[in-house]
């Protein structure tokens, strides 16, 4: 049996793909895949089997222990099976569950990283998430619990949650709870690396316009140090290679 490679698609246009990820996914005869990757991706794979295995077709519950099997399944059918995801498998990516499904059918598995939302969020709007002497440290956090609650935190200097979906606009409520001052700055990115990417600016005392404005949108929320523009780049949000993020709202406290 082949190991299963699992690759991180990275978080939008296809080609943020890394060389490595393009190259697995070229030799791959079976492609497990998540909804929030690029349909230009098949071109690197043209001849492989695409499976969907995004939310569509599955009810929640089922839906993990399904993909699961698949992987087994596919696996020991000897083909190359490549499991593709949105970002890096590692982050919020469900990684765990699959990579043990794997180990417990004695199957090996191969781990390529991809771009993380995050930092394509910090790319986009060129807001570094470390900043020498104010910014040491970076959180990644999920907003939802596992039974839905949202949660927010205060934990490093830079804090960027990810999964607030539609409770975007309580998320502030929480940060305050957290410890968060209410004029700490903001960034909300969504699809960052697509190019309909979009940002705006916004203030924890006042996160209400985040849910309007990236309403049904993947969406980071980067919250402290990391948020503030650098003097002179901050309003001139662009760069992206796809075309410019569009800076949607420039929102004072
Ligand atoms: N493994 C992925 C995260 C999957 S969890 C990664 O590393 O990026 C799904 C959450 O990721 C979404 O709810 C959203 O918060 C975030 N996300 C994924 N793609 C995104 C994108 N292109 N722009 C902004 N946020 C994104």
């Amino acid at each position: 049996m082949k190991p299963v490679v699992f690759i991180g698609a990275g978080p939008g246009a296809a080609d943020l793909i890394t060389v490595r990820g393009a190259q697995r996914l070229g030799a791959a005869e079976v492609v497990l895949f998540d909804a929030l990757t690029d349909p230009a991706l098949r071109d690197l794979a043209p001849h492989a089997r695409w499976i969907d295995v995004g939310k569509r077709g599955f009810c929640a519950s089922t839906r993990q222990v399904a993909i699961n099997a698949l992987l087994v399944r596919h696996a020991r059918s000897g083909r190359a099976v490549v499991r593709l995801k949105g970002g890096d498998p590692s982050v919020f990516g469900r990684l765990e569950e699959e990579l043990q499904a794997l180990a417990e059918a004695g199957i090996a598995a191969e781990v390529v990283p991809g771009v993380t939302a995050a930092i394509a969020a910090a790319a986009a709007t060129q807001r570094p998430l470390t900043r020498r002497g104010s910014g040491r440290s970076v959180s990644l956090t999920t907003a939802m619990t596992r039974s839905g609650d949202l949660r927010a935190t205060r934990t490093a200097d830079t804090e960027v949650f990810y999964m607030a979906g539609r409770q975007l606009g309580a998320l502030g409520r929480r940060l305050r709870q957290a410890g968060w001052p209410a004029d700490t700055p903001v960034l909300a990115v969504s699809r960052a690396g697509w190019p309909d990417q979009l940002a705006s600016d916004h203030r924890v005392g006042a996160l209400a316009e985040v849910a309007l404005l990236h309403a049904g949108r993947p969406t980071v929320v980067t919250v402290g140090v990391g948020a503030t523009p650098i003097a002179g780049v901050g309003n001139a949000i662009s760069g992206a290679a796809q075309g410019p993020c569009r800076q949607v709202a420039q929102l004072q406290p």
